[in-house]
C-alpha cells in the first residue's frame, strides 16, 4: 500500500491559509486539520482560567487538563475543548491577542505537535498553521508556504470578522497580524519559517479557484490523482 499523503500548508496571519486547505481537502477527500484552532482554543483556555505564562507548573497542569477534539462536519473546523463547541469564541479578538503568547511555550508546543502528528499517521490529511512544514511533518510529501501584501490579508479578515464583531476596525485587524507574524516569525521554538524545500504561493493577487488549482496540479504531480 502507498503511503498516505501529507500537505502541509504554512505561512503568515490571515493569509488564506484555511481556505485553500479546507478546499483542497474537500476536493481530495482528505482529512483537514486546522493547527492554528488547536493554539486558540488552548490560548481561550489560558484567558479563562488566568494562567500564568511564565509559570511552568501551572502550564503542565492546564495542558493536562485541556481536552481538544474536532469534529469535522462539511470540512469546517469545529473544535471542542473539554467538550464545549468553541469555534465561534476563538475567532474572537481576545483570544486573536493572546494566542501567540500561548503559541510560543514550549510546553505547548510540544504537546500540540504531538497530538497532530497522531492525527496525520495513517491518513490522507491537509494540515494548515506555520511549523507543518518545519516540525510536525518534515516529510510531508508537499509543503506549501503562503503569503500576501499585509493590506491584502488585514482586509481580507476584516470583511470576515466584521458582521460578527462590528466594533473591530480595519487598523486593529492590520495590527493584529503584524504584531503576531512578528511573534511568530521571532519566538525561539520552532519560529514561523518556510521549509527549504516548500512552495511559495504568494496569493495577493490570486482567487481562491486560482490557488486550489495550484496546489491540485502539485498534488496530482506526487499523488497521480
Ligand atoms: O492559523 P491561525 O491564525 O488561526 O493561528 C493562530 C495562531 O496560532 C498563530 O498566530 C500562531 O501564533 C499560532 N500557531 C502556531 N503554530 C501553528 C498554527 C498556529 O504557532 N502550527
Amino acid at each position: 500500500m502507498s503511503k498516505n499523503i501529507v500537505v502541509a500548508i504554512d505561512g503568515y496571519s490571515s493569509c488564506g491559509k484555511s481556505t485553500l486547505a479546507k478546499a483542497l481537502a474537500k476536493k481530495l477527500h482528505y482529512i483537514y486539520v486546522d493547527s492554528g484552532a488547536m493554539y486558540r482554543a488552548v490560548a481561550l483556555y489560558f484567558l479563562r482560567n488566568n494562567v500564568d505564562t511564565k509559570n511552568h507548573e501551572q502550564i503542565e497542569e492546564a495542558l493536562k487538563n485541556i481536552h481538544l477534539n474536532f469534529h469535522s462536519r462539511d470540512y469546517e473546523t469545529h473544535i471542542t475543548l473539554n467538550d464545549e463547541e468553541v469555534s465561534e469564541e476563538i475567532r474572537q479578538m481576545p483570544v486573536s491577542e493572546k494566542v501567540s503568547e500561548v503559541s510560543a511555550l514550549k510546553e505547548v508546543r510540544r504537546e500540540m505537535v504531538k497530538q497532530q502528528q497522531r492525527m496525520g499517521q495513517s491518513k490522507n490529511i491537509v494540515m494548515d498553521g506555520r511549523d507543518i512544514g518545519t516540525a510536525v511533518f518534515p516529510d510531508a510529501s508537499l509543503k506549501i508556504f503562503m503569503t500576501a501584501d499585509p493590506a491584502v490579508r488585514a482586509k481580507r479578515r476584516y470583511d470576515e470578522i466584521h458582521v460578527k464583531s462590528p466594533d473591530v476596525t480595519l487598523e486593529e485587524i492590520f495590527e493584529n497580524i503584524a504584531h503576531r507574524d512578528y511573534q511568530d516569525t521571532t519566538r525561539a521554538e520552532s519560529p514561523l519559517v518556510r521549509a527549504q524545500d516548500a512552495i511559495v504561493l504568494d496569493n495577493t493577487d490570486l482567487t481562491p479557484e486560482q490557488q486550489l488549482q495550484f496546489a491540485l496540479d502539485r498534488v496530482e504531480a506526487i499523488a497521480g490523482h
